[in-house]
């Protein structure tokens, strides 16, 4: 029964956006001609047009629903050509996402007082950092800035300033363990209690522990939390203590999962992630087809909330790789070079042949070229992608400021040429 009531006043929000979008927006007003949104019924919501990447990338000021004195940030992402889509965000969308954050933090256990350290960027127009900046703040808890990368900058502060939780994506934690172990820091006597961990899956489809959050926990006796989250959105699925899925903000988004056909999919399914902003002015969102695909958890989570979860992401359509009749999403193959402990760092590059077939390369360090490892990889990768990629090994700090870019958010540990 309560569900029903919940899905009822979710549906109304939606309805609110939509009639927002319609009455604001110049490409929504094209977008769904001819609709009357207070008519509307669930299932006449679910004809309506997606939206996708390529409208928002070619209409993207066409989206923007208030007065240009109204904005008060632009963030970006990137679009579907490379050329950068812009999120238009008023005054109160940064309050939506201080909220969206703050109940974040809450999901994991964090208090006011806590102490933060952030490992990402905040600048360059990137919504993450400040995302975390604005929801530290609306906690009442506290944040140290430091940013991506620099091992020993991120060291030094966590030892000076005793910080309970980080941010940071995770395989940046590897090089950060690499660091203590050659430094003589006992990571397990530190503040640290848990990691907020963004931009890479931490789990496996069964939501057990993937190979790189072991690899971390082999060192490190710390908490980690998965997140999902979109600068479209505006907003994160984060994982509460039980980690069975990231929980659903149902105040801020509108979320749909479909199959192939279009149609919801069931309790532990999987299928494409479709999200509506709710409670968005600038740049609102409706029916918002993402590309990401996830299975949706529906039944009550442990933790007692009952919004819907969910699990890690499964692939990206756009990250499909096709080689030789076969399917590779990118997780399979970071899973062989994540579960080798001599491989601190690597980059695939897929790219097209003079006959339009995809081609995989693996940037590698170059002292692993002659050991044991490189031959166990070349097994793995026949046994388990059926293809032998082409290595290219060159200097660790070379390599390293491949991966970690300061203009990144998350580590490039692929890029479609
Ligand atoms: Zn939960």
């Amino acid at each position: 029964m309560s569900e029903v009531i919940e899905n009822t006043i979710g549906f109304q929000q939606v309805l609110r956006a939509l009639e927002y979008a319609l009455k604001h927006s110049p490409f929504y007003q094209r977008h769904f001609s001819a609709i009357v949104p207070k008519n509307i019924t669930p299932e006449a919501f679910r004809q309506l047009p997606f939206t996708g990447k390529e409208d928002l990338s070619q209409n993207n000021r066409d989206f923007l629903c208030v007065p240009q004195q109204q904005i008060a940030e632009y963030v970006t992402t990137s679009g579907t050509s490379g050329k950068p889509v812009t999120i238009y965000l008023t005054k109160n969308d940064l309050l939506r996402l201080a909220k969206n954050e703050k109940e974040s933090f809450e999901l994991i256990g964090a208090k006011p007082g806590d102490l933060f350290q952030l490992m990402t960027t905040i600048d360059k127009q990137f919504m993450a950092g400040l995302a975390y900046y604005l929801g530290v703040q609306e906690l009442n808890a506290g944040m140290i800035r430091i940013g991506p990368g620099v091992p020993a900058l991120q060291w030094n502060s966590i030892l000076e300033n005793n910080p309970a939780i980080l941010i940071a994506v995770p395989s940046f934690l590897i090089n950060l363990i690499d660091y203590a172990k050659q430094n003589g820091i006992d990571m397990n006597q530190t503040s640290v209690r848990s990691v907020i961990c963004i931009g890479e899956p931490i789990r496996e489809e069964d939501l057990s522990e993937n190979i790189l959050a072991r690899r971390i926990h082999s060192d490190w006796n710390l908490e980690l939390f998965s997140t999902y989250a979109s600068t479209e959105m505006g907003a994160a699925f984060t994982e509460c203590e039980a980690h069975q899925g990231g929980h659903l903000n149902e105040e801020l988004i509108y979320l749909e999962v479909l199959d192939e056909e279009g149609n919801e999919v069931l309790h532990g399914e999987k299928g494409e992630i479709v999200i509506s902003t709710l409670g968005t002015e600038g740049t609102p969102l409706i029916r918002y087809k993402t590309g990401d695909v996830a299975r949706i958890y529906r039944e009550p989570c442990a933790c007692g909330r009952n919004s819907a979860r969910l699990g890690p992401i499964l692939g990206r359509k756009n990250q499909m790789i096709k080689f030789k009749g076969t399917t590779i999403f990118p997780p399979s193959i970071y899973e062989i070079f994540d579960s080798h402990s001599e491989v601190s760092c690597y980059k695939i590059e897929v790219s097209k042949d003079y006959l339009g077939h995809d081609t995989i390369t693996i940037l590698l360090e170059n002292k692993i070229e002659h050991t044991p490892v490189m031959i166990e990889i070349i097994e793995e990768c026949k046994a388990k992608l059926r293809v032998v990629p082409h290595f290219v090994f060159l200097e660790t700090d070379y390599l390293r400021s491949q991966v970690f870019k300061n203009h990144m958010r998350k580590p490039e540990k692929i890029v479609f040429k």
